[in-house]
């Protein structure tokens, strides 16, 4: 086989769709969230406003957070030095779980190197380990979710997106005796909707199923402590796992699960993609702790409500301006394309033109026809950033002749 003409074929191919990934290579400005500079070849760069990143609330770039991030360093040098089980667990990984276990309310919490790689282990571990498992999982759930489930080898069933009634079918229509494992998001991260969390805890509840939770859009951003949407709902005592990552809003990256001592103690003692990888480097879970410690606290509330109040004000600001925006209750707010070449331009010109950059969002992520610009306004993007977005969008939506809001 001609192996470097399969892979030229299939990479014209997504060019032909409009499809093909382009990154933008990009220098984030420390203290000058959400400004960075874009490199353009060479030694040359120029400035540029980010509007799609889902370090939400800048935290990544938060003095606290940089300051345990140093000490650790200089404390305790560069990497981990091992997995967790041979020489990997440092006293920071000890204190993180410890934190993370208390956010939510749980006995325990279990460190992974991304949330992808906690809800991959995590998910195909206990289905594939609780025998003749049924897993029944949300249409819109996260590829991380998709490939856990799939790689533990368990029969699935699909509800769609946060159908309760149907969930409900499903439930009833299955053995009362079969282990049953219910996966979903609280906020869905491309669409901005939140699960009804509370109605899918009671059909766990009465049909005997685990719930497994991904708070990945929600920590650090909704309830009391930044706990999440279970959290603010008052729900979060009944969730059997709660998934959640360090990279969004908790501004690092690794990814937890939280739950009971038993079933920590399972994964931990189970889970290939926990036990046969190099722990964290000390320095990212010192920065987490610092993270997750200022976010559970006055501070943390102060920026989630300003946080809610600019997605609230760049929604209105974009309904003014005839933008078709998916309307949601969340942070998230994405304007609709609907056509993958044609997002990709939209996103090209922005960039081009406004040096605002915000990248397309096409298939496979989410469905075809609702390709979309998938904006993240900060506490940190004033009212002054959001009008020059907004005019930017205006622009271009003239220039591309994109559908306006119905
Ligand atoms: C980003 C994301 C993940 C993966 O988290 P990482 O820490 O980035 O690996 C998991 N679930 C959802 C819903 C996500 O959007």
């Amino acid at each position: 086989m001609d192996y470097q003409r399969f892979f030229a074929e299939r990479i014209a191919q997504l060019q032909g769709e409009g499809r093909y990934r382009v990154f933008a290579d990009l220098e984030r400005e420390a203290g000058r969230f959400p400004a960075a500079r874009q490199h353009v070849g060479g030694a040359q760069s120029r400035p540029v406003t980010v509007w799609c990143s889902n370090d939400y609330l800048g935290m990544g770039q938060h003095p606290t957070v940089l300051a345990a991030m140093r000490e650790a360093i200089d404390r305790t040098g560069a990497g981990a030095g091992g997995t967790r089980n041979i020489s990997g667990t440092t006293h920071y990984h000890v204190l993180l779980e410890q934190e993370l276990a208390e956010l939510h309310g749980k006995e325990s919490a279990l460190l992974f190197t991304s949330g992808y790689v906690a809800n991959e282990a995590a998910l195909s571990c206990l289905a594939a380990s609780l025998p003749n498992c049924l897993i029944l999982s949300d249409a819109l759930n996260h590829a991380s979710m998709i490939q856990g489930i799939r790689h533990s080898g368990a029969e699935k069933k699909i509800f769609r997106h946060n159908d309760v009634a149907h969930l409900e079918q499903l439930l009833a229509e299955a053995d009362p005796d079969r282990p049953k494992l219910v996966a979903f998001e609280s906020v869905y991260s491309m669409d901005g909707d939140i699960a009804p969390i509370g109605d899918i805890l009671d059909l766990c509840e009465r049909h005997g199923a685990l719930s497994y939770l991904d708070e990945v859009h929600a920590v650090g951003l909704y309830g009391r402590h930044g706990a999440g949407v279970a959290q603010r709902d008052g729900v979060m005592d009944r969730v059997d796992v709660i998934q959640g990552t360090l990279g969004k809003a908790f501004g690092l990256m690794g990814g937890y699960v939280a739950g009971s001592d038993m079933l920590v103690d399972f994964l931990r003692s189970h889970a290939s993609g926990f036990i046969f990888t190099t722990a964290l480097p000390p320095a990212i879970t010192a920065g987490a702790l610092a993270s997750v410690r200022f976010l559970k606290e006055a501070g943390g509330a102060a920026l989630r409500s300003l946080h809610q109040e600019r997605a609230e004000t760049l929604r209105g600001k974009l309904r003014a301006a005839g933008l078709p925006i998916i309307e949601a209750p969340s942070h998230i707010v994405p304007v609709l394309v609907g056509d993958a070449a044609r997002c990709k331009q939209a996103s090209d010109l922005l960039l081009e033109r406004h040096a605002i950059y915000v990248q397309p969002i096409n298939y496979p992520t989410v469905p075809r026809g609702t390709e979309r610009l998938r904006l993240t306004p900060s506490p940190l993007h004033d009212d002054a950033a959001m009008d020059r977005l907004v005019a930017a969008l205006k622009d271009i939506w003239t220039a591309l002749d994109l559908k306006q809001a119905a």
